[in-house]
């Protein structure tokens, strides 16, 4: 079973299904159960537990079951949790957050920014001296951005992602 404290696991999951989502998954009944008696269990509201249940399936975290009840002939949708795939899954997204870094980062370092004070908006050098460096929405004096801060916090984030 995966560690749900792990703040890692947790924020992976509260983005996936939410705070609601994470409650249900940590109070899931073992085995194989209706979405109502997951409800049922969980305390946690019908149409929630579906839309946890129909995301947790789309990312191959909840397998279903269908089950035809021989004298009614109704359909039973029988749902077990396997979190096993969710270790991968965060593999692959913090391959993804750092290419985003890095691109982000690259963005930055490469360009010289210039803010309108009033905080309109952020112009490249080349747009900024398009407009004679007057904000475009505003028309106050655009003045020169230190992006040093935000690339540090770039770098901050990087670094932290690579001592995981
Ligand atoms: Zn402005």
């Amino acid at each position: 079973m995966i560690d749900l404290n792990n703040p890692v696991i947790r924020g992976y999951l509260i983005r996936l299904v939410g705070e609601e989502g994470l409650e249900m998954i940590r109070k899931m009944p073992e085995g194989e159960v209706t979405d109502e008696q997951i409800a049922q269990a969980t305390g946690i509201l019908l149409n929630i537990v579906r839309r946890t249940l129909f995301i947790l399936n789309e990312n191959k975290l909840a397998a279903c079951r269908r089950e035809r009840d021989s004298s009614s002939g109704w359909l039973t949708y029988l749902w077990t949790l396997d979190m096993s795939d969710v270790e991968p899954q965060l593999v692959k997204e913090k391959k993804r957050l750092v290419k985003n870094l890095r691109a982000r980062l690259a963005f930055e370092e490469e360009n010289v920014f210039y803010n309108c004070p009033e905080g309109c908006t952020r112009l490249k050098f080349k747009e900024a001296t398009d407009c004679e460096f007057l904000c475009p929405l505003c028309g106050e004096d655009m003045m020169f951005e230190d992006n040093q801060i935000v690339t540090g916090i770039i770098r901050k984030r990087l670094a932290q992602f690579e001592k995981e």
